[in-house]
């Protein structure tokens, strides 16, 4: 991927500085990104950042107001959305009812007037490609949401675009089929060398199956990276609250910015990173913390809190602790629950963690 010959290849979306305006909202704000070819990347944040517009207009279903949008090499601001080499799957896969499986996968290729025989392989190929082969002739009626889906995605797949666009493709599904077909999307993904990119609001959904995820906000970009860095290293407090579990501590900046102080904890971290003596955030996720009985002939230092256990919940491989260390502070702690301490709902505990694990932002009042 760091080749730069093959950063304007086919498969490769390059988005630069591109804005879409409502009225005076702007839903996406001079945004720029480069994807690869053959790159899995998902577009992740709340709903409302952006990520849908954003797709739109690579589709060409929305017209930028300021920017370009190239896609294997080339121009396609004043391409219509048939004319791109890219396709799209929506989360509502909107299958024609009175047309058999085969029918609609064959829908595109026969608008484009392909030969018959062409259209016959190109359909084999396409559902033999989601393990849908054997439904040809079904109607969509008669099938299973999760098998639907796969036939929206063989309709996508049939003219061999080299980009696919998807829209919360999975979001109807329920969970254990999501997750089934999370990992049948990546391996198909890995094996068609196709770009993806996947717009989802679920942070899990992102760090399973992407190769980079460009978490947005307002419009913008907060951070592009991979599923280990944007867990790890958090551009932003913003960023560290929406990727996985977070207990944030507010409070002053100390210790030339290496410490936190908050009501309940003086949270330092390895490194001073903040600057100034304002607020400050210090973030600690739940799996980095240990929970044990109090012990009041204990003293504590920085990166301890005591407290009150007042939930205790079996997650299967984890068990989950929620401690209220005041009126307006609670911490939740997760153990594997092979190492986890037997507790119950009412004991005071002690709180504590490595600074290594302690992450410091500047206060973000917005996020
Ligand atoms: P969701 O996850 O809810 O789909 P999103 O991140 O995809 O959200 P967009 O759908 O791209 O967000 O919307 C971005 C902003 O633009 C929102 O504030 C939305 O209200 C606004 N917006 C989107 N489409 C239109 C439209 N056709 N007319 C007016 N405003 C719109």
């Amino acid at each position: 991927a760091t080749n730069p010959a093959s950063t304007d290849g086919r498969g490769a979306v390059v988005l630069s500085g591109i804005t879409k305006l409502y009225g005076d909202q702007v839903a996406v704000d001079d945004l720029s990104l480069t994807v690869q070819p053959g790159e899995f990347i998902s577009l992740l944040g709340p709903s409302g950042c952006g990520k849908t517009t954003t797709l739109r207009m690579i589709a060409g279903f929305e017209h930028p107001d300021a920017g370009d949008i190239r896609v294997s090499g080339k121009s396609v601001l004043n391409a219509p959305p048939y004319r791109r080499d890219v396709n799209t799957v929506f989360q509502a896969y909107a299958l024609f009812p009175h047309l058999s499986v085969a029918e609609n996968v064959a829908y595109g290729l026969q608008q484009r007037r392909t030969p018959k025989a062409e259209i016959r392989d190109k359909v084999t190929q396409a559902l033999d490609l989601v393990q849908m082969h054997r439904f040809g002739d079904r109607k969509p009626t008669q099938l299973s949401g999760g098998q639907q889906q796969r036939i929206a995605l063989a309709r996508a797949l049939v003219n061999q675009p080299s980009v696919l666009l998807l829209d919360e493709p999975l979001g109807a599904l329920d969970r254990q089929l999501r997750e089934e077909m999370q990992l049948e999307l990546k391996l198909l993904q890995a094996r068609l060398g196709i770009t993806f990119i996947f717009v989802t609001h679920d942070q899990g959904e992102a760090l399973s199956m992407s190769d980079r995820i460009a978490i947005m906000r307002a419009g913008r970009i907060e951070q592009l990276a991979d599923a280990d860095t944007v867990y790890a290293r958090p551009a932003s407090a913003y960023v560290a609250a929406f990727v996985g579990q977070q207990n944030f501590f507010r409070g002053r900046i100390e210790e030339s910015g290496a410490a936190i102080a908050s009501p309940h904890a003086l949270v330092r971290a390895a490194k001073a990173t903040l600057t100034g003596t304002g607020q400050g955030e210090a973030a600690v996720r739940p799996e980095y913390i240990r929970i044990a009985a109090d012990d009041p002939t204990e003293t504590t230092d920085a990166n301890t809190a005591r407290g009150e256990l007042i939930g205790v919940s079996h997650l299967g491989d984890t068990m989950q602790y929620l401690v209220r260390l005041g009126d307006e502070q609670s911490l939740i702690v997760r153990r594997p629950t092979p190492d986890a301490p037997a507790l119950q709902v009412g004991d005071p505990v002690l709180c504590t963690w490595a600074a290594h694990h302690v992450l410091l932002f500047p206060a973000d009042d917005a996020a």
